[in-house]
């Protein structure tokens, strides 16, 4: 990506270097938000009182010195970097929802390095990046772009990019509703299939929806970008990764689609630059 010009975004918290109170994370990220609607799908339990527990539980952890956080250091490529990304989601969703006579409410994105806490709870980074609803956060260890690029085979900026794209992604579901929205219908699933299924759908939306922002700063794109984000799109689908841990794949278990679903619909934001042609919960075929 060619991001000089480009504005850096006023809603980095860069947490970095600041200590986090706690022993063992309890994460909750991607993965932890599904543990808890499975865990309230079989308990049929309110997963906003699972989530408000954990956070009473977190509350009464010893409190250390908090650093004041603050915006992150113009002589730090890849802080920047992520700022402007953030700023060119501001636009593009200030645009979509403008256009929707609607006012979009920007998240914060929080840098932390190993440890971090959220109104999701205690998270390590070993769940990766995350969005938490209840705060409407974005959380990004920079360590994990080291990882995409080692041990998912997927470097490159715009590979980051859209990590942060999707992430973002999930704070407009939010903002949409649709997240409340498919927890109901989690709620509701008659079995773990189905309940999976839903999440594939609302990852694969988040997907497109960071298409849809790579469509509007489609200036800043140089060429190979494109397929850099196809390329992470496809390294962190369900079927690679099980393939890779497991030696096989089961896709009732999927719950953010498979390498091609991914790279499918990541597209599809790409090309039409248009959300509403992001329902993958419309979708006959994924
Ligand atoms: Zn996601």
């Amino acid at each position: 990506m060619r991001m000089e010009g480009r504005e850096e975004s006023e809603n980095v918290e860069d947490r970095r270097g600041m200590r986090v109170p706690g022993g063992r994370g309890t994460g909750i990220g991607c993965v932890g938000l599904i543990a808890v609607l499975v865990i309230s799908w079989l308990t049929g339990a309110d997963p906003r009182q699972l989530l408000g527990l954990l956070g009473a539980v977190q509350q009464m952890s010893p409190q250390t010195q908090q650093v004041p956080a603050g915006q992150p250091r113009g002589d730090d490529p890849q802080a920047v970097f992520v700022s402007k990304v953030l700023k060119g989601t501001e636009d593009a969703w200030g645009q979509v929802f403008t256009r929707e006579g609607q006012r979009y409410e920007k998240p914060i994105l929080v840098l932390f390095d190993g440890r971090v806490e959220s109104a999701c709870g205690y998270t390590t980074a070993a769940v990766g990046p995350f969005y938490c609803p209840a705060d409407r956060k974005v959380y990004l260890d920079l360590a994990f772009f080291r990882e995409l690029a080692q041990r998912f085979g997927a470097p490159g900026d715009f590979a980051q990019a859209y990590v942060v794209a999707h992430e973002v992604g999930h704070h407009v579901q939010n903002l949409l509703g649709l997240s409340d929205r498919v927890t109901e219908m989690q709620q509701r699933a008659r079995s773990q299939e189905q309940a999976n299924a839903l999440s594939v759908r609302l990852e694969l939306q988040a997907d497109c929806f960071a298409g849809v922002y790579g469509h509007f700063d489609q200036q800043y794109l140089e060429p190979g970008d494109v397929e850099e984000g196809l390329r992470a799109a496809s390294a962190i689908g369900d079927d690679m990764i099980q393939k890779q841990s497991q030696g096989y794949t089961a896709p009732e278990s999927w719950t953010h689609g498979s390498s091609a679903m991914r790279v499918r619909w990541l597209k599809q934001g790409l090309q039409s630059g248009d959300p509403a042609s992001c329902d993958t919960f419309k979708a006959p075929q994924l």
